[in-house]
Formats: C-alpha cells, sequence, structure tokens
C-alpha cells in the first residue's frame, strides 16, 4: 500500500525546528520519480469529483506536489507565499502561531471570482496555515473546493478546523500519534 511505502521513507527528525518538534521531513520522497509519480496520481484522484479550476500551493513544500498537481489535472498553479515575497500586487492574511503571528500572501489577479480551487501544502498540523490560504481564497471572491496534504498529523486536529471553511479533506499519509 502507498501509504505504508511513503512510510518508510519519511524521516522523523526529532527537535526541528526546535525543541519538542519532530519534523517530518519529505525530501528522501523527492529523490523517487516513482513514488512522486504514484502521489500525484493518487492525490489528483482523490480530488477529481470536486471539478477544480486552479491548485493553490503553500510556501514552500506545497509548491512540489502543488504543481505537480495542477500540471497533471490541467489546470492553473497559483503559489501562496509568506508576506513580501511576491512581486505584483497582492491580497493578505494574517495568523497566529503558537508564538506571534504570521501572514501569507496571494497576487490579487491570479484567481477569477467564483473558482473552485484546491489548497495543497505536503503537512496539515494545526490547520492555521491552510485557514489562512482558504481565508485569502474566500477575499478573492472563489470558493474552497477541497483541501489537499501529503501527510496529515491527526493528533493536533487540523482537521477540525478545515472542516470549518470545507467538508472535503483529502490525506494520503496518516499518523494518529
Ligand atoms: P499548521 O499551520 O500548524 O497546520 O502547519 C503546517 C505547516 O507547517 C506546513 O506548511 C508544514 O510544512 C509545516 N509543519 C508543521 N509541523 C510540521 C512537522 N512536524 N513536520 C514538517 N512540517 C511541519
Amino acid at each position: 500500500m502507498l501509504e505504508q511505502e511513503i512510510k518508510k521513507v519519511i524521516r522523523d527528525v526529532p527537535d526541528f525546528p526546535k525543541p519538542g518538534i519532530v519534523f517530518k521531513d519529505i525530501t528522501p520522497i523527492l529523490q523517487n520519480s516513482d513514488m512522486c509519480w504514484k502521489i500525484t496520481e493518487q492525490l489528483a484522484n482523490m480530488a477529481r469529483t470536486h471539478q477544480i479550476n486552479a491548485v493553490l500551493g503553500i510556501e514552500s513544500r506545497g509548491f512540489l506536489f502543488g504543481f505537480l498537481l495542477a500540471h497533471f489535472m490541467q489546470v492553473p498553479f497559483i503559489p501562496i507565499r509568506k508576506a513580501g515575497k511576491l512581486p505584483y500586487k497582492t491580497i493578505r492574511e494574517s495568523y497566529d502561531l503558537e508564538y506571534g503571528s504570521a501572514a501569507i500572501e496571494m497576487h490579487s489577479d491570479a484567481l477569477f471570482k467564483g473558482a473552485k480551487v484546491m489548497i495543497h501544502d505536503d503537512l496539515l498540523a494545526t490547520g492555521g496555515t491552510a485557514a489562512a490560504a482558504a481565508n485569502l481564497v474566500k477575499k478573492a471572491g472563489a470558493e474552497v473546493a477541497c483541501f489537499s496534504f501529503l501527510v496529515a498529523l491527526h493528533f493536533l486536529n487540523g482537521k477540525e478546523k478545515l472542516l470549518l471553511e470545507c467538508p472535503h479533506i483529502h490525506t494520503l499519509v496518516n499518523y494518529t500519534e
């Protein structure tokens, strides 16, 4: 089963980027083109009923499979970046972190009104980042059709936060502890 194969490849890095966090390093997956292809196929397959118009990928690891997914599904890819990185006019959304806050941006002309969007990131933890991306989609007059994550840390309850935005949350590799 693909999920088990991927779990063998993901590398746990304890205490990164700070003590107490076990970082799920997905970079070893990128060395296996066959696995990358299967991941793209499965994540695209999970979302096939939503008839999406665009994939939004969240900086920076959300760009990896986000762009492949958009290419596979033959829809535009839209990068969501940390504040101050995108060159053109942007719309911005601030959100709370464990300590302090962060802001993400999208180009103001990236989405047409009424577009149905898939929000993709490599990993779902508390859901704060993806929920902020959902707010950007709404600010642009578009609609979140589904969320898509390669990895989900279910014990951090991110899904509960995202269910307030959209009922369709697709996750391929699931950790319950
Ligand atoms: P959150 O907003 O809490 O859902 O955090 C999600 C974002 O933080 C994603 O962009 C992930 O890449 C990153 N992230 C959070 N926790 C981890 C972790 N344990 N391992 C790898 N990335 C993480």
